[in-house]
């Protein structure tokens, strides 16, 4: 008896087969599942090369805002219109504007140049000093 439990016979194993397909049978939602699964799996791929080109764009920016800020340095260290880091070529109405880069000097609202090297790399009323 004990043997047989260990060891069923080939009937015993042929019904208990049958058994476990009727309960794993493919349904047409499985085969769905696996379609959507498919078209996930196509979206993900997609994704990755949409984000391995957002990376590249992000490094050629990433360069040229290093650019920006080395000219900017440069500039804004031999620029005329630098007073003690504060621009005095341009003026703003509003603090607003660029936040925490604006002070009040001489009645006016200014840019505080010093540690803002890329505004000055952009700026186009550059003056060296004679
Ligand atoms: S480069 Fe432009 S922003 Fe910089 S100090 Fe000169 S005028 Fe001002």
């Amino acid at each position: 008896m004990a043997l047989e439990a260990v060891n069923p016979s080939v009937e015993e194993r042929e019904g208990e087969h049958e058994r476990v397909e009727s309960v794993i049978e493919p349904t047409v939602e499985l085969g769905g599942f696996e379609r959507r699964l498919g078209e996930v799996e196509g979206r993900v791929v997609e994704f990755a090369k949409r984000l391995e080109g957002l990376e590249r764009t992000v490094s050629g920016f990433e360069e040229l805002i290093a650019a920006i800020r080395c000219v900017g340095a440069w500039k804004c260290s031999t620029c005329i219109h630098n007073v003690d880091g504060v621009c005095y070529a341009w003026r703003v109405r509003d603090k607003t504007i660029l936040p925490g880069r604006v002070v009040e000097k001489d009645g006016a609202l200014r840019i505080a140049v010093r540690g803002f090297e890329v505004f000055c790399g952009v700026c186009p009323l550059y003056k060296p000093r004679r």
